[in-house]
């Protein structure tokens, strides 16, 4: 029996527990803990939301658990009513609601547990994790409620962590729930009054979700999106499965070489006329080998100068959700503008915000509800179990500070660069590790094949 504790119950949670039952050797059982405070599993950030409006970001036939069985995930929706008039485009795709996804996600694990009960347990232990140390049978994981599991493997898949709202915000402002720091928690928004005139801070995926629920509310005041660029998630186009971006070359070794390769081939397809987003989808198949062949140095100078590019790009909107916040624009009711965000202070009707336009000047604007859309943190460190695997030097950052430091197999490097035996870590904490590690398909993908042959987990103890 191999004995496998899992940190966190999202998405990449039950992923993994879905992928390490179904590709595990005959004759071994494994004994898997999933320790989550959330009642529900497979939901985590993206797929806890209760928002019908709040939908998937790439249509379903891309969101299968299962490599080889692409429509896998549409038919338990199409079977379960999820595949709603609303969710459908002009092309076909199905664009469901995050909720009824993590629904999905869910029954998917149940129904892999059920097929391989004699040969697998899986408990949900209601809890946190609040640190991890090594002991000679494995590890010790160490639960908020004061309690420890011992296990032979450990698996963190603790996901995103919240990211800490940025500028000045006066104590008064702090304590105001027209003051929104965490948008995707239940029923935030109800918190803005009808009529406000609403600072949503951030252009990418979640300012377009709080936008769209704000729209859907029919929401009488004006809305006007920061940031820094003024850059926003971009709409899909044609899509495209060829991982057929290097073809035969050898990967970029710079940022540069990396941006024009980019660039060729997307003047290539353009030629084509099939828009830039199969070169980025391209490059995101192929990313990790490219990334890996990447020094350090210009891993950071790629994280600095061109990720908010990237992430536009990259992770896209459903067209429902593009076409409502076009709407919105159109008729005034919206606008985005380039600027950051400066002090933010609490006045009798709401907020004095200081907007730092390009060029340096300060304009101050008042708003009825400030909302923060600046997505999940990348300063992982402040996450409580990460600062003690940190310290206990099990565990060591990776060279652009994204995330926890891996090998190819996700194998957590302890201090000294060294693999820890039967301690992974998946998910978008290894983003920086592989390039990307985000989507909900590039995390099922990763995970499949290497859990494919079984040997990763149920080598001997
Ligand atoms: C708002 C949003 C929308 C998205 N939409 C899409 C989409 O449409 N399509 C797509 O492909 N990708 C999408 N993604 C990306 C993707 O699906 C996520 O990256 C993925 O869900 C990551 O799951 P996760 O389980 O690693 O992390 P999370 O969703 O962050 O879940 C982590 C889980 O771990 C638990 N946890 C945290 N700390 C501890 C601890 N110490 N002990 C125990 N448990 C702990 C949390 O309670 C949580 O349930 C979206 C992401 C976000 C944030």
């Amino acid at each position: 029996m191999v004995n496998i504790v899992v940190i966190g119950g999202g998405f990449t949670g039950l992923a993994f527990v879905i992928h390490a039952i179904r590709a595990r050797p005959a004759g071994v059982i494994f004994d898997l803990t999933i320790v989550e405070p959330s009642a529900k599993l497979g939901r985590g950030i993206a797929y806890g939301t209760t928002e019908p409006l709040h939908r998937i970001n790439v249509p379903s036939d891309r969101m299968s658990l299962f490599a080889d069985d692409s429509t896998h995930a549409t038919r338990w929706l199409r079977e379960h009513d999820a595949l709603d008039t609303g969710s459908v485009d002009e092309q076909g795709h199905y664009y469901v609601s995050r909720q009824r996804y993590g629904e999905y996600v869910d029954a998917t694990l149940k129904q892999v547990v059920a097929e391989a009960a004699a040969h697998a347990r899986v408990n949900h232990r209601r809890a946190s994790a609040t640190g991890l140390s090594k002991i000679s049978s494995g590890f010790n994981v160490t639960l908020d409620d004061g309690s420890q599991l011992e296990a032979q493997r450990v698996a963190l898949c603790f996901g995103h962590t919240p990211s800490k709202p940025p500028g000045r915000i006066d104590e008064d402002a702090l304590r105001d729930p027209r003051l929104i720091a965490h948008p995707w928690s239940h029923d935030a928004l109800h918190a803005i009054p009808g009529d406000a005139s609403v600072l949503l801070v951030g252009t990418g995926l979640t300012m377009a979700d709080v936008a769209v629920t704000l729209i859907g509310r029919e929401h009488r005041g004006r809305i006007t999106a920061i940031s820094r660029r003024g850059l926003r998630a971009q709409p899909h186009g044609i899509f495209a499965d060829a991982a057929d971006f290097l073809g035969n070359t050898t990967p970029p070794t710079t940022a540069r070489e990396l941006v024009q390769r980019l660039r060729q081939r997307i003047a290539r397809d353009k030629q084509a006329n099939i828009g830039w987003q199969p070169a980025a989808d391209a490059l995101r198949f192929e990313l990790p080998r490219i990334w890996n062949a990447l020094p350090a140095h210009e891993q950071r100078r790629v994280v600095r100068r061109l990720l908010p590019f990237w992430d536009v790009h990259r992770f896209r909107i459903a067209p429902q959700i593009h076409a409502a916040i076009e709407r919105a624009i159109e008729t005034g009711q919206m606008r985005v503008v380039k600027a950051g965000i400066g002090d933010i202070q609490r006045h009798a009707h709401g907020f004095r915000v200081g907007l730092k336009r390009p060029g340096g000047r300060i304009e101050e604007h008042d708003f009825g509800a400030v909302v923060f859309c600046t997505g999940p943190a990348r300063d992982i460190e402040r996450n409580p179990l990460v600062k003690s695997l940190l310290e206990s030097r099990l565990a060591r950052l990776d060279a652009v500070k994204a995330g926890l430091d891996t090998d190819l197999q996700s194998r957590i490097l302890d201090a000294e660069g060294n693999v820890s035996p039967g301690l992974f870590a998946f998910g978008p904490m290894t983003r920086g590790s592989f390039g990307e590690m985000t989507g909900a398909p590039d995390i099922a993908r990763h995970l499949e094949r290497l859990l494919k042959d079984g040997s990763l987990l149920a080598y001997p103890v």
